[in-house]
């Protein structure tokens, strides 16, 4: 049990099960499966990663072009991760489901 990302939580209410890719919150009652999950907390990952990009992308007007380079990377690098994470992953995940089980709602 731990603290809800969902809402304002103050005491751990909320339960993932690893071992079905299952999560539920017993205060404000919302649960699902990693595409829920993905539809909950996706947006603000983007926002996340949008600040950590601009971070980056402020190296990009340096006069040291290790640090030019370095901000590059970095932003393609955070670039990928969201790919990865918000569409890759979640894909692979529909995909290696045994055929006819449908995503718990
Ligand atoms: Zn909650």
């Amino acid at each position: 049990m731990g603290l809800c990302p969902l809402h304002d939580d103050r005491h751990p209410s909320f339960l993932v099960d690893p071992d079905k890719n299952l999560f539920y919150c017993y205060g404000c009652g919302r649960g699902g499966d990693v595409i829920r999950s993905l539809a909950e907390v996706g947006p603000a990952v983007v926002l996340c990663s949008w600040t950590t990009t601009i971070g980056y992308g402020t190296l990009l007007y340096s006069l040291n072009r290790a640090l030019r380079s370095f901000g590059w990377y970095a932003i393609v690098g955070e670039g990928t991760t969201l790919v990865t994470a918000l569409v890759l992953l979640p894909a692979l995940l529909i995909l290696a489901r045994p055929r006819g089980s449908a995503a718990p709602r």
